[in-house]
């Protein structure tokens, strides 16, 4: 149909609905449950089927989430199943060391007793969480999940109205459509957004472990010269383990069996909690940082990885996504019941202003940590282990940093500070 005709015939229409979410991972449901709790009719158009990827067992991939994300899951309701299948983070150590030779002295220790708002984050597995967002948008009158469809067009030109073409041919109108489709998000390359990172010439290599001794809930961060190696806790005696390496080395170690794995990871891993075996899946993710120069252009606005990827050291990515989920929430929420066109220019720079800055501190933070410490120097080494030393011989600087991890310290939104909006 001609855009002019059909702009024409949308202005007299109510849109199919007041949101349409690109992307059904993580923080396109989070966001669908947000908004529907504010009223709105929310569309979630995801590429993956929902129910193979809900049946799943136990495939190695899990999630450290800061305590003010956790708020965010009870804000949603999904917590209370979560909850028991969650495995709380009582502390975390920090610590520099080789291949081999175990870690260095001087760690930097946090514990989660040092703030008084209790653990610091937990740890949930993939299968569980995604498998909490399917149920709750299941049971949300206010959403429509269509999985197993691709968004393959959109137009954001009309006054009113934007609408997104799925690869089934069918149409969908909308107030606004919100990019939650991953790191090569085509919502923001379709709307011309750039973005700017680069290539960390890492990999991560990912997997669950057994082991025999007790975690004690402590998460470990421990920096090698190829790259930082976390060892996060989860229910029972198991890990999981988020391991950086050259991108060249991780394709020869991604190539081996279980066993030639295990023999590589060993090294690196120690021997603090006994013999280790693998669990579930292995998977492997190049690493880049990659964030949209822009976080909204005319109806749209991009959440979560779409909007920024970055390092995954101190697991924050999704952390970060559920922090933009809150605030957009929040602004659209806020902007409904004001009587404004939520998708007005005004609307979405108030989401932008929020998170940007946030964002850009996070990105650069984590790059810069990864670049001191992912290298052989000498000198680097006893200037790190001094610093980690001084940090933890200064009780008001070890709070500040385990509020930080907590996701506390940030201009929390409404949802992260466990109020409604
Ligand atoms: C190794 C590693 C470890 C990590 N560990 C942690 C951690 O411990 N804690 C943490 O907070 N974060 C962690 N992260 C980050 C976290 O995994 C991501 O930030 C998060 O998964 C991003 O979720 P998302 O919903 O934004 O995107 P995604 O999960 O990538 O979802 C995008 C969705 O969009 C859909 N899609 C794409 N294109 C289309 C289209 N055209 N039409 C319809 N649907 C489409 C896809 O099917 C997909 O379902 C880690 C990341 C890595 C790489």
């Amino acid at each position: 149909m001609d855009k002019s005709l059909r702009a024409g015939i949308f202005i007299c229409m109510t849109p199919d609905c007041d949101i349409l979410i690109v992307g059904g991972g993580l923080n396109g449901p989070a966001l669908a449950l947000a908004l529907a709790k504010g009223g709105m009719r929310v569309v979630v158009a995801d590429a993956r089927s929902a129910d193979a990827r809900a049946i799943r067992g136990f495939d190695g991939r899990a999630y450290a989430l800061a305590l003010a994300s956790v708020r965010v899951l009870q804000a949603i309701d999904i917590w209370p199943v979560l909850d028991q299948a969650a495995q709380p983070i009582q502390g975390i150590r920090v610590s520099q060391g080789r291949a081999g030779q175990g870690a260095f002295p001087l760690t930097l220790g946090f514990d989660h007793a040092e703030i008084e708002e209790g653990p610091m984050g937990r740890m949930v597995e993939d299968r569980h969480l995604y498998a909490a967002f399917l149920e709750a948008m299941r049971n949300e009158p206010l959403i429509t999940l269509k999985s197993g469809v691709r968004v393959v067009a959109q137009d954001t030109q009309g006054a009113l109205q934007a609408h997104v073409t799925l690869d089934t041919g069918e149409e969908i109108s909308t107030r606004l459509i919100v990019g939650c489709d991953g790191r090569d998000s085509a919502v923001a390359q379709r709307a011309g957004i750039r973005r700017w990172g680069w290539d960390y010439g890492q990999t991560a290599l990912v997997c669950a472990v057994t082991h025999e001794k007790p975690h004690e809930g402590i998460a470990h961060q421990l920096f090698l010269p190829a790259g930082p190696l976390a060892i996060l806790p989860l229910p029972g005696n198991r890990s999981s383990v988020v391991w950086s390496e050259r991108t060249d080395i991780a394709a020869a170690i991604a190539a081996l069996d279980a066993d030639g794995w295990l023999d590589h990871l060993r090294p690196r891993f120690g021997s603090f909690l006994g013999q280790i075996g693998l669990e579930g899946a292995r998977f492997t993710y190049p690493l880049r940082l990659s964030v949209a120069e822009d976080f909204i252009a005319p109806r749209l606005a991009l959440v979560g990885d779409a909007a920024h990827g970055v390092h995954p050291i101190a697991g924050q990515g999704l952390n970060l996504g559920l922090r933009d989920v809150a605030a957009l929430a929040e602004v659209l929420i806020e902007a409904a019941r004001r009587g404004e066109d939520i998708a007005s220019p005004l609307v979405l720079d108030r989401y932008q202003q929020w998170r940007r800055f946030d964002v850009m501190k996070m990105a650069l933070g984590m790059d810069a940590v990864n670049r001191l410490f992912s290298n052989e120097s000498g000198l680097l080494a006893a200037v790190r282990g001094l610093g980690m030393g001084a940090v933890n011989a200064v009780p008001m600087l070890r709070r500040l940093m385990i509020r930080e991890a907590a996701g506390l310290n940030a201009a929390q939104p409404r949802m992260m500070q466990g109020l409604p909006i």
